[in-house]
């Protein structure tokens, strides 16, 4: 009995009603598989909380690199909104290493340029540009009106390699494209894959090399990830892409291991690389400290070597005794709250693990952009029908490059799989869920209202544009994409930041304090008709 989602979905007009059923799924007292229906068109008008092709593209995947310059084309107002909102961290990591994340550089299309075409002003300010940082690399973002005028970014992206002998690439991804920042994901992807990786020749020094991919460094997570991995003796060629960089990402195709944290904004890169240069991928999680655990130990048994293996028990070891007291006195404080969880892609699941280190049960949970696969696991891809916006992305295809070859053979892949290692899969968020709880793909304000009102979790987490709304009503609210400017809590101290950031939350719920006046007495006074 499905009864919170059917009252929720009773309220619909019957045309919505037909959408919003596919999206939503309780799940099921029953052995039959969840099914959830992802990756379509919003309904126009019902306030999603999605974001566009562009904020995918730019603010997501290549935003993060620091030595590359990001430059928007189209107006200023797109580039001011993917500005800075998400938090991705960087700093030099050598003397000299140049980090463009403070600045924002867009083209500022005016009227005049939309009427007689902005390429000239593109290179114009790449001009400017070169003058003034001299970048290896340039992305050029697109935005809507670029697209609707037909300015050719590739060709400008061309033009500007030649004449300054550095990599640019013109990324073709409008907010309009695909049907959320998805398709911008699976764009930038499309050219890292053919502009930057495998450009470089600089080999891992060490036997145990990584990339990192879908790692974006959000309040610092991706090194607290850095530390603990070199601690155990891990090489660490690349992240794609939070503080990540064009020097280290050309050189990621001669890394051994490719770890995937965000499965949906980076699965293309994983795949595509293991065709061409055979790497395999492993699906890691480092956000909850049994999460953490569980992925360091698949990393050792992937490697199978008596010494990782000794080495990486040696440091879960020591990092669980220096979290022990601080883990065990927030769990007292938070066991047996409920919290909502709603975010772009993987992070819906991989806080869901770390809630449940501290004894906090997800009720709610759901994605913005997230397709089938991320709900229900890798294994219905074969099933998901590609439509018109989703055949509108292009796919590349590659092919093994001559000098690569695969690590291991098929069989030995098989026993690793056959051992628990998550080998070019992922089993999606539902399967960590329980039953009764509910699953919403793509909510808008109306839905995270009710199901709020219904499920009453202590804590709700949530992207930019909901937090507040969802604070206003008494329930507090902490910033996916932006860990509310605290951080990091990826990893095991990363767990205690967390531990102690909601616990904070909590104890001190200002909103739930507040009697609105609105609540109390009438907003409004007036007459009808004229009269006093
Ligand atoms: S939808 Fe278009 S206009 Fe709006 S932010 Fe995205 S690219 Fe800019």
């Amino acid at each position: 009995m499905a009864k919170e989602r059917d009252e929720l979905l009773d309220k619909y007009s019957v045309r919505v009603f037909k959408n919003r059923k596919s999206h939503i799924t309780q799940l099921e007292f029953s052995d039959a598989p969840d099914e959830i229906a992802a990756n379509t068109r919003a309904i126009p008008g019902i306030v999603t909380a999605r974001g566009c092709c562009y904020a995918g593209c730019k603010g997501v995947v290549v935003g993060p690199m620091k030595d590359a310059v990001v430059i928007t084309h189209g107006p200023i107002g797109c580039a001011f909104y993917s500005w800075g909102t998400r938090r991705n961290k960087a700093k030099s990591s050598y003397e000299g290493e140049p980090n463009f994340i403070p600045y924002s550089f867009c083209t500022d299309m005016r009227a005049p340029d939309i009427v007689f075409g902005g390429e000239k002003k593109l290179e114009a300010g790449i001009d400017e540009i070169m003058q003034m940082f001299s970048p290896k690399c340039i992305f050029i973002c697109s935005t809507c009106p670029i697209g609707l005028i037909g300015d050719d970014v590739q060709a400008v992206a061309r033009r500007v390699e030649e004449k300054y002998g550095i990599t640019a690439v013109g990324y073709s991804c409008e907010g309009y494209k695909g049907v959320s920042q998805s398709a911008g994901h699976h764009i930038a992807n499309n050219g890292l894959m053919r502009y930057v990786i495998g450009k470089g020749e600089k080999a891992p020094k060490t036997k145990y090399s990584i990339n990192i991919l879908g790692e974006y460094n959000i309040g610092g997570d991706g090194w607290e990830q850095e530390r603990v991995l070199k601690k155990i003796g891990y090489e660490v060629v690349s992240v794609f892409t939070g503080d990540g960089s064009y020097e280290t990402m050309k050189n990621a195709h001669l890394a051994d291991l490719n770890l995937v944290m965000c499965h949906r904004s980076i699965n293309y890169i994983a795949e595509m690389m293991k065709t061409k240069y055979g790497i395999d991928w492993l699906k890691v999680n480092f956000i909850g400290v049994g999460a953490t655990c569980k992925s360091l130990r698949m990393m050792a048994e992937y490697f199978n070597d008596p010494e990782l293996t000794k080495r990486t028990e040696e440091v879960i070891a020591e990092e669980l005794a220096e979290i022990q007291e601080d883990m065990e006195y927030y769990k007292s404080k938070l066991k047996g709250k409920t919290a909502g969880i709603f975010v772009g892609g993987s992070r819906s699941h991989h806080y869901q693990l770390l809630l449940k280190d501290f004894g906090i049960d997800t009720t709610i949970a759901g994605y913005e952009f997230a397709h089938r696969d991320d709900y229900e696991g890798r294994e219905i891809i074969p099933q998901i029908k590609a439509d018109a916006d989703s055949k509108n992305i292009e796919e590349i295809t590659v092919e093994r490059e001559e000098g690569y070859k695969d690590r291991y053979t098929e069989e030995e892949l098989a026993g690793m799989r056959a051992a628990g290692v998550e080998l070019d899969t992922y089993g999606g968020m539902i399967r960590d869920m329980k039953k009764g709880h509910i699953v919403v793909d793509d909510y808008n304000m109306f839905e995270t209202d009710q199901l709020i009102e219904k499920y009453k979790p202590d804590i709700f987490f949530s992207g930019i544009k909901d937090k507040y709304a969802i604070q206003h009503g008494g329930v507090v609210s902490r910033q996916m994409h932006s860990y509310d400017y605290s951080g990091p809590y990826a990893g095991f101290r990363g767990a205690v930041i967390f531990g102690r950031d909601i616990t904070m939350s909590l104890y001190t719920n200002a909103w739930a304090l507040v009697t609105p006046p609105w609540k109390t007495a009438p907003m409004l006074e007036g007459s009808l008709g004229g009269g006093k």
